[in-house]
């Protein structure tokens, strides 16, 4: 394997302060503690606002280069041009304050954004920056079908590595294609990153009758360390990200990370009953990622209007999900019922929701 890291802490997520500005000293006792504990992957990328810094403060000042690795990635979202591929690049080394990445990935490939890395030259100039010993491994970030990411990985077999979201609800599914991609990825002898292991925090708290029936049969084991430990148990799986918010999540994964117990057969039958129950409440497949907020040109909270949907939709119709709807709207930010259906929030979702119809759903439930 490329790392001997089996988790990674993913730093999309980082805790806050009273300010909403990332909070640098919570984010170095978590650094702290995961370096304690024996793993050194750090995941960022130029996109998610503020984490470069964070992490540079966090973990680059206060550790020798060589103990830990860095996976970084290049959005197109940043490229206007293609000159500012190498700009962006050499702005994400000069942020992070290192000269070389162990990990870099071209970041969320679908198919419109395979072309245009493409057009842009970001394989090529990923590939010059890998002999000038500034990157050490090149891989790619994914969300789409399989029969793209054969493509991709067939045109392009000097690519070390891929990341794909895997988590046991999304196994099966059509739009996700989890277990299509791995097979894929298996097939090319790539490692494999997983992202969205626990599916951007909702498998980590899941509605109490289906709570239940892990509690059943495990009472100490947290709903998180069931969907590490699926993904986790994947042949080939080289690292698994986490997007760690809290001391106590991270205390919670580290606790199952660190003596990884793989899926028995019986556990495996447990999880495909639970999914089974889960995709029954017909939920918002949503992992909070926010690439769709800044270009709403109604300035609509996306993944919070969401949000309060599938909290309503699992729990029952509380005070709690119309309340939390009420404070991510107004004071200029759009209901729900303002989207003009411009489609931007669309394009850039890896998720591929159809945000335009959902919205429609989100404001039936709460206007
Ligand atoms: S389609 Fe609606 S929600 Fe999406 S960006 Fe346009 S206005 Fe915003
Ligand atoms: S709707 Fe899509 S792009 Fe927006 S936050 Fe959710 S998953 Fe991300």
């Amino acid at each position: 394997m490329l790392s001997d890291s089996k988790f990674g802490f993913g730093l999309m997520r980082l805790p806050k302060d009273a300010e909403n500005n990332i909070d640098i000293d919570q984010v170095k006792a978590m650094v702290d503690g995961f370096m304690a504990s024996g793993f050194n992957y750090f995941d960022t990328a130029y996109v998610y606002n503020g984490s470069e810094e964070a992490m540079k403060a966090a973990l680059v000042d206060r550790y020798p280069r060589e103990s830990y690795t860095i996976a970084n990635k290049i959005h197109k979202m940043a490229l206007k041009t293609k000159e500012q591929v190498a700009e962006v690049f050499n702005e994400s080394l000069r942020r992070c304050g290192v000269d070389y990445f162990d990990f870099y990935l071209i970041h969320a490939i679908n198919r419109k954004l395979y072309g245009e890395y493409q057009e842009f030259g970001c394989f090529e100039y990923c590939q010059e920056q890998k002999e000038a010993g500034k990157i050490r491994y090149l891989g790619f970030s994914f969300h789409d079908d399989a029969d793209l990411l054969d493509q991709v990985l067939t045109e392009h077999p000097e690519i070390d590595f891929v990341q794909l979201q895997l988590n046991y609800l999304d196994w099966d599914s059509g739009v996700i294609q989890a277990r299509n991609n791995y097979e894929v990825a298996r097939r090319h002898n790539k490692p494999i990153v997983v992202m969205e292991p626990i599916k951007g925090g909702n498998l980590a708290v899941l509605p109490d009758h289906i709570e239940k029936i892990f509690k059943d049969y495990n009472p100490d084991a947290s709903m998180a360390s069931w969907a590490l430990r699926y993904v986790g148990s994947l042949e080939g799986v080289m690292t698994i990200l986490s997007g760690m918010s809290t001391p106590g999540q991270m205390a919670d994964n580290l606790a199952t990370m660190k003596d990884f117990q793989p899926i028995n057969s019986q556990e495996a039958s447990l999880i495909a009953k639970i999914t089974k129950e889960y995709l029954a409440l017909k939920t918002i497949d949503c992992t909070a990622c926010r690439y769709c907020v800044a270009g709403c040109p109604k300035n609509i909270l996306i993944p919070d209007l969401f949000a309060a949907y599938n909290d309503q939709m699992a729990y029952g119709k509380t005070s709690r999900p119309k309340t939390f709807y009420l404070e991510h709207t107004g004071e200029g930010h759009g209901l729900a019922s303002e989207c003009i259906a411009c489609g931007k929030c669309e394009h850039v979702c890896p998720q591929h929701l159809p945000i335009i119809d959902l919205l429609k759903k989100v404001a039936a439930t709460f206007e």
